[in-house]
């Protein structure tokens, strides 16, 4: 405990230890949103290849753990120190050692972004319970969002493992009760049901998906019933200024994953949705 009293007095290297570890953390969060889905895909096919009887050929795709990344196009396994967060990609020059190939700069990017939300975690709550929770929340939404992304799916190996998790920090009390999260998981789940169904009865389309009514039960669970109005307001302004921005740069989406606008929202509401809710609803 002498090391985290340390942490405590000396705010500045609280938040850069936050900064490493989030970059760290970044760096296998990259791999995680890169092989999970294939993992889940291979997983359902032997499901259904096992329930209808037939024979299940295919191989397994690499499992998260275990195996080192390799190069996409010429195989070969990275050196360890390739794997380095943002160093990495910096001393690799954005290209493959071995074969020259270009690697995506949404992997130095997520590495980054963790680290920087992570230290700014560090940096709001201090050493307390609540920059835990904070941090386990912060990862799970940047993977949620990025698979969302990808795929348009938010696998229920998260979602469901985060609303789990925002009932078990409730336990603590830092900011709702037990009762308030379950509630609020409960209302998170019905708010965007009832909002499917409803769009689905007039316009004969699914707007949405049922991961994204999981993820908003997670946001439920986390802040409680009254927040989802702020959380469902920031997630609408972030979808429009993003489209806003899409659009003056010429892109034009037609499929958009809503996961995205819900995971920002629901995490600037961790950090803010009390001081916002306070100024809408103009309480003292
Ligand atoms: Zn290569």
């Amino acid at each position: 405990m002498e090391f985290l009293h340390t942490l405590q007095h000396y705010p500045v290297l609280f938040v850069s230890v936050a900064f490493l570890l989030g970059l760290i953390v970044g760096s296998f969060l990259n791999v995680v949103i890169l092989r999970l889905p294939p993992l889940l895909e291979y997983e359902w096919k032997k499901d259904y290849a096992d329930f209808i009887g037939s024979d299940f050929k295919e191989s397994k795709p690499p499992s998260i753990a275990l195996e080192r990344s390799h190069c996409p196009k010429c195989k070969t396994k990275l050196k360890w120190f390739h794997n380095i967060p943002l160093l990495g990609f910096l001393m690799l020059r954005g290209k493959c050692a071995f074969c020259g190939q270009g690697i995506s700069l949404r992997y130095p990017m997520v590495e980054l972004l963790t680290g920087l939300l992570t230290a700014f975690m560090a940096f709001q709550f201090g050493v307390t319970v609540e920059f835990v929770a904070g941090i386990i929340l912060l990862w799970f939404l940047m993977t949620i969002t990025w698979i969302d992304i990808d795929t348009f799916l938010i696998p229920d190996q998260l979602s469901l493992s985060l609303l789990w998790a925002g009932l078990f920090f409730s336990l603590f009390s830092f900011s709702i009760t037990p009762a308030v999260a379950i509630i609020g998981a409960l209302t998170g789940y019905l708010i965007l049901w009832t909002v499917f169904q409803l769009f689905k009865l007039l316009t004969g389309k699914e707007g949405m998906g049922y991961g994204d009514f999981k993820l908003l039960a997670a946001g439920g669970a986390w802040l409680g019933y009254e927040q989802l109005i702020v959380v469902l307001l920031v997630s609408s302004l972030a979808g429009l200024l993003i489209a806003v921005i899409q659009k003056l740069m010429g892109k034009v989406e037609n499929k958009i994953p809503f996961g995205p606008y819900l995971s920002i929202g629901i995490l600037v509401c961790y950090v803010f949705g009390d001081e916002i809710f306070a100024r809408l609803f103009a309480l003292p």
